[in-house]
């Protein structure tokens, strides 16, 4: 009988919550929790007469360690799936180890203000001597290792698609295909189109927080940092065709630079049309992007919130979003003495995911593996005390629910490379 608790319920969250009731034998009681409670009633009137696991709501402010602990009190789940936003990683830890609950997440930590001198000092010092500057780095969680291992507890990072199914197919690749693995190049590819003329697929202020900081790659045991969308390729995507795809600086590199053993270069590329870099570098331009507040009419607003506000919710994009997203990884290495390159990838149709949980295919690709991870944990198969990022753990039962919960992948040998 396992009990999980969810904090947040946007895009994200729906979908994971979807599939949790698809898989009713491991999740046979739930509780969905947000600051917003009327969105996590809404999704329980819609599910509950769907499904066989029990599904109960609540409020909750994650911000408030005290507020989580007394809910996790108060619900006494086995696990706890926080798919909040980022900024509420440390609390809801901080409420595991206080309540003895392990604890899953799909994005690692960054504070919502950075302008914050204690945290401004730290992000200093780290930029300087790891030499890459985006706001989330892993020593934030990395940093509760000790305490979950001491508690007997285990903690999932970054379990969405990228991070998250990226990091299992590294695992897989070097497991099954690679004696050593020299290059990775993680491809992000979203073909698919809402007909608004700027829109982003998930939390707003989270989404350009990261495509418009530098970019930065692994290479040679060291961070090579670059101006924001100054590396930019073409490639042809399975399913998708031709697109541009831009270098940027993505969570995964940090943990896979440290687990994947002497990998020589880790690179991550996203895809972007003109139209969506045009809108976001006017903006930038303007100062909509940025967290500081500003005083508008009396009124003390924050520029990137409001955008928020302005922008289509990410949650409606659904029912008017057609095309694929082609997610994957191209690896070189070699395998008994000989050179090999395999590419080990996805495809999502976000109509396809529309008509079974009412989502997009971006929210589609990070909700599922949010769920399967969470499954991995209720059923025995990741079971270690510590705080893990996916490329550790045993990759072969992930691929498999992978194949069986939606997201199928494929595998070409000596695909094309990227220069
Ligand atoms: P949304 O903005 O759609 O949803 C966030 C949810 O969290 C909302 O329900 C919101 O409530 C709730 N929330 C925010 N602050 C609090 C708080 N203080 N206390 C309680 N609940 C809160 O975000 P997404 O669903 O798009 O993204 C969810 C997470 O997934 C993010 O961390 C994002 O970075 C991550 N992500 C990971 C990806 C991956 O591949 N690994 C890809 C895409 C996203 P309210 O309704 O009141 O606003």
């Amino acid at each position: 009988m396992s009990k999980v608790l969810i904090i947040g319920c946007g895009g994200v969250a729906t979908v994971a919550i979807h599939k949790c009731c698809q898989n009713s034998d491991v999740f046979e009681e739930i509780c969905i929790a947000s600051r917003t409670k009327s969105k996590c009633d809404a999704l329980r009137e819609k599910l509950e007469s769907t499904t066989k696991t029990r599904i109960t709501t609540e409020q909750v402010d994650a911000d408030k360690v005290e507020e989580v602990i007394a809910l996790i009190q108060k619900v006494q789940p086995d696990l706890v799936m926080n798919i909040a936003l980022p900024y509420q990683d440390l609390t809801i830890m901080d409420a595991c180890l206080a309540c003895g609950v392990p604890y899953l997440d799909t994005a690692n930590y960054e504070p919502e203000n950075i302008q914050d001198p204690q945290w401004r000092t730290i992000y200093e010092k780290r930029c300087r001597e790891e030499g890459f500057s985006a706001y989330f780095d892993y020593s934030w969680q990395w940093a509760y290792r000790e305490k979950f291992e001491k508690a007997g507890l285990m903690a999932l990072l970054g379990s969405g698609f990228d991070p998250g199914v990226t990091q299992v197919f590294c695992a897989y690749a070097q497991k099954h295909w690679f004696d050593t693995i020299d290059t990775i190049d993680i491809l992000d590819c979203n073909g698919g189109d809402h007909g608004y003329p700027f829109a982003t697929n998930f939390n707003p202020e989270i989404n350009l927080r990261e495509v418009s900081a530098p970019g930065s790659y692994w290479e040679n045991g060291h961070w090579v940092e670059i101006p924001a969308m100054s590396i930019k390729r073409e490639y042809h995507f399975d399913q998708v065709g031709m697109k541009d795809m831009y270098l940027l600086h993505h969570e995964e590199i940090e943990s896979l630079a440290k687990n994947i053993p002497n990998v020589r270069r880790i690179r991550f590329f996203m895809t972007f049309g003109q139209s969506y870099l045009t809108h976001m570098k006017c903006l930038e331009n303007v100062g909509m992007l940025s967290t500081e507040p500003v005083l508008h009419d009396g009124h003390e607003i924050v520029p990137i919130q409001f955008l928020k506000t302005l922008l289509p919710d990410p949650a409606s994009l659904g029912p008017r979003t057609v095309g694929k997203t082609n997610i994957g990884c191209i690896f070189t290495g070699k395998k008994d003495g000989k050179e090999k390159s395999v590419y080990l990838y996805n495809i999502c149709d976000h109509q396809e995911c529309y008509q079974e949980v009412g989502s997009q295919a971006i929210s589609y690709t990070t909700g599922v593996p949010a769920m399967i991870g969470a499954m991995m944990m209720l059923t025995g198969k990741w079971n270690r005390a510590g705080v893990f990022t996916l490329e550790e753990l045993d990759p072969d039962p992930f691929m498999e629910a992978l194949n069986r919960c939606g997201l199928p992948w494929k595998v070409e040998e000596n695909p094309m490379l990227v220069d």
